[in-house]
């Protein structure tokens, strides 16, 4: 019996009556195995994940949302929740169980008079920039426009805006969720403030959030883009760029990547697939004084490639768009840290040399500035004391080389991690257990956890960097 006739046939045994009485309340759509949307529908972004659902609902309003959960309840299924779909482990799908897809709620609305942007659970960031740039307004968000809003911003959000701005939960006003009761509620500093608290980087355990409130800064066109360095000056110029970015004025971003050339255009042909040490930069200060910023840099060491410039906050927002298509093979590796010394600058280095694909790299984002001033205890964000917060990707279009990519992103990371602060960002793990998760939420864990007691004691939200209740 092929796949598919096995998931056609769970399903018969889950459905009739009862998917019929789902249909009865689900103004959205529900998708079973056997629809030709399915095999679509099942897929997310990252392709090592592939996983064959019972049953996907995309519901298109709040009521779905709660009946959706019902039917979870009902049926005992394992119910997955999916935002952008961008999670590495997968947590957006579920084998045989139910996906609450909301990719049909991508509504926007901006404020302009009070700075603020209404973002509905399922939209993903290239929404939010598209919406919020004629104001000349931004929220802080990561490095790719087609990462879900949700996702990223429940794990906490650290990107170009982080050191002026601070992280995204830092920019978060209120939620309203659906609780696993399948009750509304809005959590905001005055209502249901320990769920607005752990809502800020505790991930997707306590609900279904069904629309985000941010404030809005007023961010329009910076001056930024890659640098390249040849390996061989990638050391010092590492060094050179944690001394800085430590003292830099919070207008400046740049995080570091090691990695190799992209082999298309606009890159020179003599560095294609060459790697390379490279600072992806982002300034929000005044257009005029960017040279004058940038003049010593230069000085410094003549980048191989140069392409800092004026650009628009939306277009550095999605630079990476293309390079990185949904349907890859992606294996996961993180640490925060709080310094790089010498002996994990030569392991980098030396990492950045067996770069295993053209596709893989290893970024060192900083996370101090603005987002290093809020206090550890404040939002569930404990690694406030951290100055970086390291990804090691390992990506290849070919699941042949799934093998090989993974041993290097673990040999990588087992060699830096006794340097590192001890936990890592979860949004950048796979799924390692409760040990991974606890070291990611360090002293916060415990209040999440009672949290998670109080507003799903069942852990009906589990498929996710899972806090286990514990009143
Ligand atoms: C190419 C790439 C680049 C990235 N760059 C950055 C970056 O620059 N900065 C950064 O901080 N992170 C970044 N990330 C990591 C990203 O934050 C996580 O992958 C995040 O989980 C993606 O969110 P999503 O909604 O797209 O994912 P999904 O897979 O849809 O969901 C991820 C988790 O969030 C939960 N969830 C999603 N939406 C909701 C919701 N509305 N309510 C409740 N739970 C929800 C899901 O249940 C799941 O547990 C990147 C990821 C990728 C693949």
């Amino acid at each position: 019996m092929s796949t598919m006739q096995t998931d056609v046939k769970k399903a018969t045994t889950l459905k009739i009556e009862a998917i019929a009485a789902l249909r009865t309340k689900i103004r959205g759509d529900i998708i079973q195995p056997g629809d030709p949307q399915y095999e679509q529908a099942r897929k997310v972004y990252n392709a090592m994940i592939d996983k064959r659902p019972i049953l996907i609902v995309r519901p298109v309003d709040v009521a779905d949302i709660s009946s959706a959960i019902g039917f979870g309840h009902e049926q005992g299924l394992d119910v997955a929740v999916r935002g952008g779909a961008h999670n590495g482990p997968g947590f957006g799908t579920v084998e045989g169980g139910l996906v609450i897809d909301l990719s049909r709620l991508r509504g926007i609305r901006v404020d302009p008079d009070a700075k603020t942007v209404r973002v509905e659970g399922g939209a993903l960031w290239g929404d939010v920039d598209h919406a919020t740039y004629p104001f000349g307004l931004a929220v802080p968000a990561g490095f790719l426009s087609t990462t879900g809003v949700g996702g990223l911003t429940l794990g906490g959000g650290s990107g170009y805006l982080s050191r002026r701005y601070g992280l995204t939960i830092d920019n978060l006003l209120s939620v309203d969720m659906v609780l696993a009761d399948g009750c509304f509620v809005t959590a905001d500093k005055e209502h249901n403030e320990d769920l607005f608290w752990a809502v800020r980087g505790g991930g997707g355990n306590f609900g279904i959030v069904t629309s985000f409130l941010f404030r809005a800064n007023p961010v329009s066109s910076v001056y930024g883009g890659p640098m390249f360095w040849p390996m061989e000056e990638a050391s010092e110029m590492l060094h050179y760029w944690q001394d800085l970015i430590m003292k830099a004025p919070e207008e400046l971003y740049g995080f570091f990547g090691l990695g190799a050339v992209p082999p298309a255009p606009p890159f020179p042909e003599k560095y294609h697939g060459q790697n390379m040490g490279y600072i992806q930069w982002c300034y929000t200060g005044p257009l005029e004084k960017a040279e004058q910023i940038f003049k010593p840099i230069r000085e410094h060491r003549t980048p191989a490639i140069d392409f800092a410039g004026p650009i628009t906050m939306p277009a550095i927002n999605s630079m990476f768009d293309g390079l990185y298509p949904a349907g890859l093979q992606w294996y996961w590796q993180a640490d925060f840290f709080r310094h790089y010394d010498d002996a994990a600058i030569d392991e980098l280095i030396n990492a950045g040399k067996k770069m295993p694909t053209v596709f893989s790299n290893i970024h060192l984002y900083p996370i101090n500035g603005a987002a290093g001033r809020v206090g550890p205890h404040d939002t569930a964000w404990a690694y406030r004391d951290a100055n970086f917060s390291q990804v090691i990707v390992a990506v290849d279009p070919d699941p042949a080389n799934n093998e090989r990519i993974t041993r290097w992103a673990k040999e990588t990371w087992s060699a830096l991690h006794p340097s590192s602060a001890g936990g890592a960002y979860l949004n950048f793990k796979m799924d390692e257990g409760e040990a991974t998760v606890k070291a990611g939420l360090g002293e916060n864990y415990i209040r999440l956890a009672q949290i998670k007691a109080k507003y799903d004691p069942s852990n009906f939200f589990h498929i996710n960097q899972n806090i286990r209740p514990k009143a």
